[in-house]
């Protein structure tokens, strides 16, 4: 299977959000979409703590992403987890109906939990829609735009995921968190090196055989 086919698909750039008891939890998600008049999807793996968090608490939120977002937004809501540590320390929200906003989204929309189905990786939440607000006036960013303008990387829970390869013959480390891959030699970078995409330290980068 071709897998380079798939990234014609239409995919958008999202933060979903629910709570954890009273402590907001939140990630990135690629698969958002308005299904019926008042419904909407979203496709969020397993392994994200922000997936059992939407089944205990039976809400959650959907903020849309524009291209001029805060560079912060995606390295802390996509490559790091609720579980680990408060994301939403530094980024600032708004809260509607006692979920947590991205202010700094093109806009928002709240869903109750109607419905779900499980796939060998993914849950998939339906949610009915019961409010929604435009915040900012921005070109929502498309999992492409991301991809090649601002040259994201999806972590390995996203469904859009696919593992990147070096030259053979060259000397290439990849970032566990995020899979950028850095071409040469990272130890001769300065201790302050982080990597571009999701901001960890050296430290994080394996050599790639
Ligand atoms: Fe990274």
């Amino acid at each position: 299977m071709d897998n380079k086919v798939l990234n014609n698909l239409s995919y958008g750039v999202y933060v979903v959000t629910t709570v954890d008891g009273q402590r907001p939890v939140g990630c990135v998600a690629n698969c958002a979409m308005q299904i019926t008049y008042d419904t909407m999807c979203v496709s969020i793996n397993h392994d994200n703590y922000t997936n059992s968090c939407i089944k205990k608490s039976k809400k959650f939120a959907v903020s849309i992403l524009g291209e001029h977002v805060n560079d912060n937004i995606i390295p802390v809501f996509g490559f790091q987890s609720s579980k680990d540590i408060d994301k939403f320390e530094n980024i600032k929200t708004i809260n509607v109906d006692g979920l947590e906003v991205i202010e700094d989204s093109v806009g928002y929309i709240i869903c109750e939990l109607v419905n779900q189905f499980e796939t060998e990786t993914h849950t998939v939440f339906e949610g009915k829609m019961t409010e929604a607000k435009l915040l900012k006036d921005d070109v929502p960013m498309t999992y492409s735009y991301y991809h090649q303008v601002k040259k994201g990387k999806s972590p390995k829970a996203a469904p859009t995921y696919q593992e990147e390869t070096p030259a053979a013959d060259k000397v290439a480390y990849r970032c566990k968190i995020c899979g950028y891959i850095y071409e040469g030699d990272i130890t001769k970078e300065p201790d302050t090196y982080v990597c571009p995409i999701c901001k960890k330290d050296k430290s994080f980068f394996e050599k790639i055989v």
